[in-house]
C-alpha cells in the first residue's frame, strides 16, 4: 500500500538553497517524489537559532511505514551535515514528517501529524499554497483555517518560485 506523506524541509546554516536541492535529490532516491513547493524564507523560530531559514515542503508517496521513513530522513539529515545537538538551534537540514496519509501516531519517537503544524507560519504559509485541500486528520482543519488562527508573528516570504 502506498501512502502520501508530506515532509517539511528547512535549514539556516551553510548553502541553504543547495542543501535543499540536495535533500530533494536524496528523497527522490528513496521515495516517489510527487511534487515540491516553492522555497520560502523565514526568520529563525524558537529563540536559539540566528540565521534566517529557507523552508520547503515535499509530497512523496511510499510503501514504507512511518518509522522507516523517519530512519531515512534522519539519515539524509546526517548526510547533509546535521548533528543532533542542534535542537531549536542553527542547523543545515531539518526534515520533519507533517502528515502520513491521515494516520495519527503518538509514540516517543514519532508524533504525526506533526504537533506544531498549526503554530508555525513557515509551515502554514507554504502548506496553504502547496496543499490547500489537505485536511488535518485530528482537527479537521484546512491549512488556511489554521493560518488565520495562527499567532506566530514571523514573516514568511517566497524565496524561489
Ligand atoms: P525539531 O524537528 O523539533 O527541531 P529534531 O529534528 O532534532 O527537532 O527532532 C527531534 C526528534 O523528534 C527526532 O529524533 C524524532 O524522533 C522526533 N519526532 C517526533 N515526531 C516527528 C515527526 N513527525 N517528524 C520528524 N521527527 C519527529
Ligand atoms: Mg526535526
Amino acid at each position: 500500500m502506498q501512502t502520501e506523506v508530506v515532509l517539511s524541509l528547512g535549514g539556516n546554516k551553510g548553502d541553504r538553497e543547495k542543501l535543499l536541492f540536495r535533500a530533494i535529490e536524496l528523497l527522490n532516491d528513496h521515495f516517489q517524489l510527487i511534487k515540491v513547493s516553492k522555497i520560502y524564507q523565514t526568520a529563525a523560530w524558537g529563540g536559539k537559532a540566528k540565521g534566517d531559514f529557507l523552508n520547503q515542503l515535499a509530497l512523496i508517496s511510499t510503501g514504507l511505514d512511518p518509522e522507516e521513513v523517519l530512519d531515512i530522513i534522519q539519515e539524509i539529515e546526517r548526510d547533509l551535515g546535521r548533528t543532533r545537538e542542534e535542537h531549536w538551534g542553527d542547523r543545515t537540514m531539518d526534515i520533519d514528517i507533517l502528515y502520513f496519509g491521515s494516520l495519527e501516531i503518538n509514540s516517543d519517537r514519532l508524533k504525526i501529524p506533526h504537533p506544531y503544524i498549526a503554530d508555525r507560519k513557515f509551515i502554514l504559509v507554504p502548506l496553504s499554497e502547496f496543499l490547500p485541500d489537505k485536511i488535518h486528520p485530528t482537527t479537521g482543519r484546512l491549512p488556511l483555517e489554521m493560518l488565520e488562527a495562527c499567532k506566530d508573528p514571523s514573516e514568511v516570504k517566497i524565496w524561489i518560485k
